[in-house]
């Protein structure tokens, strides 16, 4: 068992640290949130006052925010990590960011003799919580198997990518994929229930042909097809219509980058912005379903 400092405890890195615990590590929690570090104290961790405390005498640290300046700022900003942690430790940060951030971060911390992974996770807060996530990683062959150690324990898949930075590139690659999904499964049902469908039929009509597709598996968009999603519960908790955005913007300055053509990728950025910029950001990403509601004919 290894020792842990974990810092970012919300939807997703709440359950991952709870799981830690659980499965017998000694875990040290951080967050800007004092309810987040309290749930995770009744879930078995231990609470540090700061990012700072929360590293000493630590194997692992394991970073869940929400984007690049966030990262950047807690390892290289004022009073950053990076002169703080020993080389001895290993940076776990599963956060989605862009790959330049992650290779700027792990690249200055490398300078300074700590190693460094970029882990991003793909499952969803249901996969969170279930400790079945899967890890798309970026770093050394060496670095990412000693990751293992705590990355098995909150996951069932881990992957190596490629080099720092390339775990954050494969990640984008499936968020733009899923954003597709999620918009096109939403438009899907949307028109089965205006021309009289019952929304619950046609989800079980679609997963058994060839519409199916992870949605529809495990996070139907339309309210009360399936318990325990946030369409069935007010859009609350999941993945937030933000982060999506955010991934999706990512995506589009990597495709830019690199020459590549992504039309929906495209397309559904400018949607989750436009969902956003309405006062949605909060909201599950599931909600875009409500963004393709019929018009109402005059
Ligand atoms: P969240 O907003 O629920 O949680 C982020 C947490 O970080 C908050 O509790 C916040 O207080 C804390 N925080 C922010 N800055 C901090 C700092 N400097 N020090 C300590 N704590 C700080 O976000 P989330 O849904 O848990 O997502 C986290 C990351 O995981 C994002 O990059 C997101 O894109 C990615 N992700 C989310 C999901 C999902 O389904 N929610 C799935 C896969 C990946």
């Amino acid at each position: 068992m290894a020792t842990v400092g974990f810092i970012g405890l919300g939807n997703m890195g709440g359950p991952m640290a709870a799981n830690l615990a659980k499965a017998g590590h000694q875990v040290k929690v951080f967050d800007l949130s004092q309810d987040a570090v309290k749930t995770l104290v009744e879930a078995g961790a231990t609470a540090a006052d700061s990012a700072a405390e929360v590293i000493k005498g630590v194997d692992f640290v394991v970073s869940m925010l929400p984007a690049d300046h966030h990262v950047e700022g807690l390892y290289l900003g004022d009073n950053g990590l990076v002169n703080q942690l020993q080389s001895n430790q290993l940076v776990i940060d599963c956060s989605t960011i862009s790959s330049e951030a992650a290779m700027y971060v792990g690249g200055e911390l490398e300078k300074a003799g700590i190693g460094f992974i970029d882990a991003p996770v793909s499952g969803g807060v249901g996969g969170a919580k279930a400790g079945t996530l899967t890890f798309i990683c970026g770093g050394t062959e060496e670095n990412v198997d000693r990751a293992r150690t705590v990355l098995n324990d909150m996951g069932k898949n881990v992957f190596r990518a490629g080099d720092v930075g390339a775990g954050q590139i494969a990640k984008i690659c499936n968020n733009m994929l899923l954003s597709v999904l999620m918009v096109g499964t939403s438009e899907a049902l949307q028109l089965g229930k205006a021309n009289g469908l019952d929304p619950k039929v046609l989800s079980e009509i679609m997963l058994q042909s060839s519409g199916r597709n992870w949605t529809l598996e495990v996070y139907n968009p339309c309210p009360d097809v399936m318990e325990g999603v946030p369409s069935s519960n007010d859009y609350q908790g999941g993945f937030m219509v933000d982060l999506m955005a955010k991934d999706l913007g990512l995506a589009q300055q990597t495709a830019l980058k690199a020459g590549a053509t992504t039309p929906m990728g495209s397309l559904t950025r400018n949607l989750y912005h436009s969902w956003a910029q309405q006062g949605n950001g909060r909201k599950d990403f599931s909600s875009i379903f409500n963004y393709v509601q019929p018009v109402t004919k005059k």
